[in-house]
């Protein structure tokens, strides 16, 4: 069952409005005008500022705004979204974001007088440098999903794979926003203390159990004050958008130091995102009852438990991983995947995430970041991490070319994909988040 909450379906969302620019029109294009993602861009010797994509081009907020193309509160909110990150358009809160969403819809479709105007301002993606979207002053991984912790459960506790509190508290680390960085970089090896079983001291070196993890980000718009937690009826609407997050993890080193207080060199030495959001309004179409629970799971606590957010509060997100090793690329064989996943299978909603986060006190911020958590699904072609691929690295998974991997060797390059489908609607995609490892630094 589908009922839009948060944001409701309106005309930005009709699948018969047509850009006037070609390309946003072309099958398959990610950033069709029914998307309309916002992203901070530059290009060679102009300072970074916001922009949204429009099939493969942007369009410029800050000159779109001095030219005088938007009005009333879209204006303000152009000017918000005009500087290096998109923290004051994010403070602006939902009225704001839904009047620039609406504005840039119009000034964009077929049929709009200004389009000689704006035409000058577009400028190629393909020309542009993509950066960070926003200040990120917290960034917080969940554990959402459920396939991925049973499944990385059972390696570790055959017996026993879910701790008992898993169904009750949604269950996240406190991460390293330092180390986050836009799609299209490089990330290198981490070296951290290793102490594979058998033997009987830990060593320190190159991680040998690199991985990824597929996940999806999402961006906090306004937040609360210290000491006010946000009711979850409320949590929804603090949510911007969304993007694809890949939480580079190293299993050895995170195998060594997890216990008892969890993940922290494993994890903060590089977290990639890809550098446009998806708002909130743009999924509204996309939007899912949450799951029913398996019979026998505890109903969530009144806190967390609110009937609208179960009624539309999970998110129809198809995603996929893609792995393109050194000698593929060398040889031109197209990248492989390894996995398609979709966002619905998380065990826990975002506005469940955001109500949780708060209900201490715990105070959020415009751009703020939070990590779904892996986001396997129950088959076995939906795994989100290598250690549940190649089973905690006892069987090689094979590539095209003869390849095998384990983990990931230096060289090789993830990518991350995801996109929303659904009859009668235009279907709309994120983009990628890509990155490749390089060597370990000597130790
Ligand atoms: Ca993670």
């Amino acid at each position: 069952m589908r009922i839009p909450t948060e944001a409701a379906v309106n005309e930005t969302h009709d699948p018969n409005r047509r850009s006037w620019i070609a390309s946003a029109n072309a099958a398959g294009c990610d950033f069709p005008i029914q998307n309309l993602p916002l992203g901070v861009f530059s290009t060679a010797g102009t300072s970074p500022r916001g922009g949204i994509a429009i099939g493969d081009r942007i369009l410029d907020l800050a000159a779109a705004g001095e030219a005088g193309l938007f009005e009333g509160p879209s204006a303000e909110a152009a000017r918000a979204a005009s500087g290096p990150t998109l923290n004051p358009l994010m403070e602006a809160g939902p009225t704001a974001w839904s009047a620039l969403r609406r504005r840039a819809s119009s000034l964009l479709a077929e049929g709009a007088t200004e389009w000689a105007r704006l035409e000058p301002l577009l400028i190629p993606i393909a020309a542009a440098d993509l950066r960070l979207p926003a200040a990120i002053g917290d960034y917080t991984d969940f554990y959402a999903g459920i396939h991925h912790a049973l499944n990385v459960g059972r390696l570790m506790r055959p017996d026993n794979p879910l701790l008992p509190n898993y169904k009750y508290v949604p269950i996240a680390y406190h991460g390293r926003a330092s180390s986050i960085r836009p799609s299209g970089g490089t990330l290198r090896r981490p070296n951290g203390q290793r102490k594979p079983a058998g033997e009987e001291a830990p060593s320190f070196g190159p991680s040998r159990n690199l991985d990824y993890e597929l996940e999806l980000g999402i961006w906090i718009g306004t937040g609360n004050r210290l000491g006010e937690p946000i009711p979850i009826r409320e949590a929804g609407r603090r949510i911007f958008g969304f993007c694809l997050l890949n939480d580079w993890s190293a299993r050895d080193v995170q195998g060594w130091e997890y216990q008892p207080l969890g993940p922290f060199l494993a994890k903060n030495f590089s977290t990639t995102l890809s550098p446009w959001i998806v708002t909130a309004e743009a999924l509204a179409p996309f939007r899912l009852a949450q799951a029913a629970r398996p019979e026998g799971d505890p109903k969530p606590l009144d806190y967390l438990w609110d009937a609208a957010d179960q009624a539309g509060g999970a998110l129809d997100i198809g995603l996929e991983i893609m792995l393109s090793t050194e000698a593929m690329r060398r040889e031109g064989i197209a990248p492989q995947r390894l996995a398609v996943s979709n966002a619905r299978h998380l065990y826990w909603t975002v506005a469940q995430m955001v109500a949780h986060h708060s209900s201490g006190g715990c105070d959020l911020h415009p751009g703020d970041l939070f990590g779904s958590g892996t986001i396997s699904g129950p088959a076995p072609d939906s795994l989100g991490s290598l250690l549940e691929l190649s089973a905690g690295g006892r069987q090689p998974i094979e590539l095209p070319g003869g390849e095998t991997r384990r983990f990931l060797e230096d060289g090789d390059e993830v990518i991350l994909k995801g996109s929303c489908r659904r009859d009668g609607f235009v279907p709309i995609g994120f983009g990628e988040c890509r990155a490749r490892v390089e060597p370990a630094l000597p130790v």
